[in-house]
């Protein structure tokens, strides 16, 4: 089972992810974890990163497929891998394919978790996050007792530059922009499946899981 997560921010596919990285017993590689995780070893790819993140700047294609690359062609992901956070455009996307066909693999499919900006901006904008400890509530599904303190150590609650309008819209529309034209990308594959993220994470991780089953009778039936 090699996978990729695809979807805005918002719509649950660290949620579900790390469900799924639990049920298939797959590494689940966050393209965000693995670049921190770089920098903090001290490794070259970290290095390159690095001097890039220290400008503010976003790191270039060619580095976060080379991290990839490594990754996908490492012992842990003999089995297959999830990927969340990569591709995240359609360049990445076609150095992943040339990446697994000089491994000799392929995707197994790519899950769209969706979720419409509405949505998204309810969810990412209602967050609200411990100054002191980062407890993590939410406006409407998961207030506080009392309105702006943390129920766990009474700190004040934040909403993080993260998750300001501005700022999600601001993602939104690079996921709109660079992101998106996967979909197709994706579907003209015959890859692509449809998650609806509007649901609870239960049904949607219910739904993954119907779908998982379909992909693995598909991929079975073609060897
Ligand atoms: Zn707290």
């Amino acid at each position: 089972m090699n996978l990729v997560l695809l979807g805005p921010p918002g719509s649950g596919k660290g949620t579900q992810g790390e469900r799924l990285q639990a049920d298939l017993r797959l590494p689940y590689f966050a393209t965000g974890d693995i670049l921190r995780a770089a920098v903090r070893d001290e490794t070259e790819l970290g290095r390159s990163a690095k001097e890039y993140m220290d400008r503010g700047d976003l790191v270039p294609d060619e580095v976060i497929v080379g991290a990839i690359g490594e990754r996908i062609d490492s012992a842990e992901a003999a089995d297959g891998f999830i990927l969340d956070g990569f591709p995240r455009t359609v360049p990445q996307a076609e150095a992943l394919a040339a990446k697994l066909s000089e491994l000799g693999r392929q995707l197994t499919g790519v899950l769209l978790i969706d979720a419409d900006d509405d949505e998204v901006m309810r969810r990412l904008g209602g967050r609200r996050t411990c100054a002191e400890n980062g407890h993590v509530f939410h406006v409407d599904f998961n207030p506080p007792e009392r309105e702006g303190v943390c129920d766990i150590d009474g700190s004040e609650l934040i909403v993080r530059d993260d998750d300001r309008p501005e700022v999600i819209r601001h993602r939104l529309d690079q996921y709109h922009a660079k992101t998106e034209p996967l979909i197709d990308f994706y579907d003209h594959q015959s890859l692509l499946r449809r998650i609806d993220g509007a649901a609870n994470p239960d049904a949607v991780g219910a739904d993954i899981g119907r779908t998982l089953a379909t992909l693995k009778l598909e991929a079975d039936e073609a060897i």
